[in-house]
């Protein structure tokens, strides 16, 4: 930001100026929001264009906006009152990060809308009829109901205060990605598109009727961002549900439409599973949280689509051990594929943890069967992986792996003699795909040990569907605790060589097996000896 017009003011008159436009801001950085002390400041201010020159912004007081200096050069637009709204969305997002989530429409929708409504409408075969007196407006507004051609279903085409908007976790559990702040820069340069969000309501039953938004969400973030107060929504009066839950998800996976991550695919197919459930009990006659009928006769039943519903049930297992509120390694996890801060990928949680320990044959028990006893299978399943991870999270990553040093480019770090703490090497190393697939294949022949030894007979396909021998949390822990000891994972030698690049499976199959690489290399002094390795250490940490 080269400035002419700054550059020859004296001292005095940038003083002055400075001064000008801290009371225009009332005393806030244009960018942050937040006080600036022209005092304590001093050193540590800028003054900047608010419309870009190169946009033909003016260069004189008209276009100054006084910042933090910080604020101002890590401003993520050229255009500050781009920047602004950007720094914005990043806060609210900072607000929820200790929930562990990311922002959704209903916190952008929180942060903007002043307050938060039912809606209350009447529709007739062709009309639908609404007020808005909680914003003032107590005229009644009619407007055409149709019918959608093809799916057959209700809808009308409406502006409404955001106040009476509200999110649908359920149907779209996406957080908001930052492609948001592309969208908030095209449509600050009044480009439009098709900005309608996608809404239903139900008019029936006990609810109250709210409006929801399920599809559009980014736009709909975008243009709030941008301090719109009234957004186009498309709403279906009464729709199936299930249909739109189904639609929704078949957009995000089979066409891609939007770009759900595989964790939240798990979550829409466990809502479908808990749907299929409530429609099972309608059409059977059962109580409304009636649980005695099995896996089994849940896929018998939805013939049509049996395929599907074993999918369900297992994207309902999966989803209740990684989001079960007790699970630590889930803190370990990068959930969108692409991100350096976590060591796990959530594809390397589902080819290890639950490929070898999550049973794919539907049972033919209750899903209630013997549940007060604490012996349901698939309960004892969830929990007991629960429980696996928490052995592994604490041994090897909690307070030992450092998000804010990461994933990024570790090995060439160490092979340059950068200096990354140990515990955050181990648990680097310990995490790659082809090495936890291999280890933790040791942990499920600790676990058959455990069985054998207290002369329980051990299911292959579903090892952790009965409890565990109390001895074999021990041995577990004592595996993991000798595994993390084992030198090669702190020597930085091997930084170019068995740990640079990808390997196979089998690569490491090897090393634990017989203790060098394919080609000969020595890595380990020996074969892993497991019964060894379940013994309590010495010298533990
Ligand atoms: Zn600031």
């Amino acid at each position: 930001m080269s400035s002419l017009y700054l550059n020859r003011l004296s001292a005095e008159d940038r003083s002055n100026l400075l001064q000008e436009l801290h009371t225009r801001q009332s005393g806030n950085c244009f960018i942050c929001g937040k006080t600036i002390d022209l005092q304590l400041h001093k050193n540590s201010i800028d003054i900047d264009h608010v419309i870009p020159t190169t946009l033909n912004g003016p260069d004189n007081p008209s276009n100054f906006a006084v910042t933090h200096d910080s604020c101002n050069r890590g401003k993520q637009d050229s255009d500050l009152r781009v920047a602004r709204i950007i720094a914005r969305f990043d806060e609210i997002n900072e607000g929820v990060a200790t929930e562990s989530r990311a922002a959704n429409l209903g916190d952008i929708l929180k942060a903007y809308a002043n307050g938060s409504y039912n809606f209350a409408m009447k529709a007739e075969e062709k009309t639908v009829t609404f007020s808005l007196p909680e914003v003032g407006r107590n005229d009644l507004v009619t407007l055409p109901l149709y019918v959608d051609a093809l799916s057959g279903f209700h809808f009308f085409f409406a502006q409404l205060p955001i106040q009476y908007l509200h999110h649908d976790g359920k149907m779209n559990p996406r957080a908001i990605g930052s492609n948001v702040k592309k969208l908030i820069k095209e449509f600050h340069l009044k480009r439009p598109q098709l900005h309608v969000a996608l809404g239903w309501i139900t008019l029936q039953g006990n609810d109250a009727p709210k409006v929801r938004i399920f599809d559009g969400q980014h736009k709909a973030a975008a243009q709030i961002l941008l301090g719109t107060k009234e957004l186009p929504v498309r709403i279906f009066v009464n729709p199936d549900l299930d249909v739109l839950l189904t639609a929704n998800t078949i957009a995000g996976t089979t066409l891609r439409q939007v770009a759900f991550d595989k964790s939240v695919q798990r979550n829409l197919g466990s809502a479908l599973l808990a749907d299929r459930m409530q429609r099972y009990r309608t059409d059977c006659g059962l109580a409304e949280d009636s649980e005695s009928f099995s896996e089994q006769d849940l896929q018998r039943h939805f013939k049509g689509e049996s395929r599907e519903m074993k999918k369900y049930i297992l994207d309902w297992i999966r989803s209740s051990i990684t989001h079960h509120k007790d699970n630590k390694l889930r803190d370990f996890i990068e959930y969108g594929g692409r991100g350096s801060e976590f060591p796990l990928s959530y594809s390397t949680i589902e080819k290890t943890f639950y490929s070898f320990f999550i049973s794919s044959d539907l049972l033919s028990t209750r899903f209630n069967h013997r549940a007060e006893e604490g012996l349901n299978p698939r309960q004892l399943e969830i929990d007991q992986i629960v429980n696996l991870m928490n052995i592994i999270a604490e041994e090897i990553f909690v307070g030992k792996f450092e998000p804010a040093i990461g994933t990024s480019r570790i090995e060439n770090k160490v092979s340059k003699g950068e200096d990354i703490p140990e515990p955050h090497l181990i648990a680097y190393r310990m995490a790659k795909e082809e090495i936890i697939y291999n280890w933790l294949r040791y942990i499920k022949q600790v676990i058959q040990m455990a069985f054998v030894n207290a002369g329980t007979p051990f299911d292959e396909n579903a090892p952790l569907q009965k409890p565990l021998p109390t001895n074999a949390w021990n041995n577990i822990r004592n595996f993991a605790i000798s595994l993390k000891q084992l030198p090669l994972w702190v020597n930085r030698d091997m930084a170019t060589s068995v740990f640079g690049g990808k390997r196979n499976n089998d690569f490491w199959k090897q090393i634990f097996e017989e203790g060098q690489t394919p080609d000969g290399q020595k890595v380990l002094g020996q074969r892993l000896d497991l019964i060894k390795m379940i013994q309590p250490q010495d010298g533990q940490n």
